[in-house]
């Protein structure tokens, strides 16, 4: 028996919507979406404002409103930056630099591949108020030891 099996996320295979909030119930429902910041020179600018989101109108970027920001989207289907290629794709983005901020983008890659990451990452901030981050590294906070002692012990 899975100990997590009420109202928790399967992990690696479901997801909060960074739009409304609700499960992302199967990666085949979502959508990774980011933007690029038009350059009246042509000149390629790098991608920021990742999102996980779910794959409907509702929750996606409004590319019309964005592009009347100078924001040009792009997206691609969840699925296909989960499981081993998800994150080969992942990676690249980082070693041909066409990320703005890695931090993103490495935030990214924990939530669709470090096991409990995205579910404990919900109660982070009563781990925070708790004190369990104090004397944290910058490995501590992002391992799957760290986030099961999170949801063992934070999760309400
Ligand atoms: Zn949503």
């Amino acid at each position: 028996m899975n100990e997590y099996v009420n109202n928790s996320l399967e992990p690696l295979q479901q997801w909060y919507c960074d739009n409304c909030g609700e499960v992302i119930e199967k990666a085949e429902e979502g959508w990774l979406e980011w933007y690029r910041d038009i350059d009246k020179g042509n000149a390629f600018r790098k991608g920021k404002g990742f999102r996980i989101v779910h794959h409907n109108q509702r929750c996606m970027y409004n590319e019309k409103e964005l592009f009347k920001q100078n924001k040009l989207t792009a997206d691609m289907h969840l699925d296909h930056y989960v499981g081993p290629d998800g994150l080969v794709y992942l990676l690249s983005k980082i070693q041909y630099d066409q990320v703005e901020d890695n931090a993103e983008i490495v935030e990214i890659i924990r939530r669709l591949h470090v096991p409990y990451y995205e579910e404990a990452l919900k109660y982070h901030n009563i781990a925070e108020e708790k004190g369990y981050f104090d004397g944290e590294n910058e490995v501590t906070r992002y391992t799957t030891s760290t986030s099961k002692y999170i949801l063992n012990h934070y999760k309400k």
